[in-house]
């Protein structure tokens, strides 16, 4: 029987596998410490083992892929960054998705927060506005093996009328006002988990729940800093 070889991959993947653990007692910790705001002690362990299947190295620049698996954001290029993932894990959480959901992003980014909804079983429909970000995006999805994310480059303010309506919609940018066409393209009963407010001052990340009249209701989940969305959400 001829012996196959081990590559070394087995052996970074191993490293990466313990930093990973530590990034979940991380993610627990903060979960706790947010408590009186989110009024959630826990995230689900659904969250909790996606974002434990899903490999933060791949979607951040290769120069910080030692630093992939710290619970804090990190630069992506042109002035955006991957967030934090804790906020990743929180956001992901207040969705509340069933298997097979249909999964509207604002702001693509990485990639990474696409993914971890495509492993809560999510069907993921994702914009970004800078083409070079999507494009990478695109390729770093596709390696890590989630081909099944579908991915556009335009202005997420709109959202994507085609796919709508859409069970729940995550916004990983902060308009000042919530997107009128975004509420539109979210099923009654659906949930938009979106931060909002202007950049370098106080920003909060919302629950917004659509009613049969189509009118919403918004809850204040915690502060948050967020890059802001551009875009038509930059002149509103
Ligand atoms: N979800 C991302 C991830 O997992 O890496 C993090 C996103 S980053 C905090 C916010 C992203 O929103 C940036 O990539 C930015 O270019 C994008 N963005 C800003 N305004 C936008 C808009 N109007 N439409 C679509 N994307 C936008």
């Amino acid at each position: 029987m001829a012996l196959l070889p081990i590559f070394s991959t087995t052996a970074l993947g191993g490293d990466f596998d313990a930093a990973r653990r530590q990034l979940a007692a991380d993610i627990a910790a903060d979960a706790a410490r947010a408590a009186t705001w989110t009024g959630r002690a826990a995230l689900s362990p659904r969250v909790m083992a996606a974002m434990g299947r899903v490999e933060r190295h791949r979607f951040v620049p290769a120069a910080l892929a030692s630093q992939a698996y710290l619970n804090r954001p990190l630069p992506i290029g042109e002035g955006q960054t991957i967030s934090q993932p804790f906020i990743v894990a929180l956001m992901s959480d207040l969705l509340d998705l069933s298997p097979g959901d249909k999964v509207l992003e604002v702001g693509t980014g990485s990639g990474y927060q696409a993914a971890v909804l495509a492993e809560l079983g999510a069907r993921v429909f994702s914009i970004e506005i800078l083409p070079g970000l999507s494009r990478e995006a695109d390729r770093a999805l596709r390696a890590a093996g989630y081909a099944g994310i579908m991915l556009r480059v335009g202005d997420g303010w709109a959202g994507w009328p085609e796919q709508a309506p859409f069970d729940a919609i995550i916004v990983t940018a902060a308009p000042e006002t919530i997107p009128p066409p975004l509420v539109a393209q979210l099923r009654v009963g659906g949930r938009m988990v979106i931060p909002l407010g202007p950049q370098g001052a106080a920003q909060e990340l919302l629950v917004v729940e659509k009613q049969a009249d189509g009118d919403v209701v918004r809850c204040r989940v915690l502060p948050v800093a967020f890059v802001p969305l551009t875009g038509e959400g930059a002149r509103r």
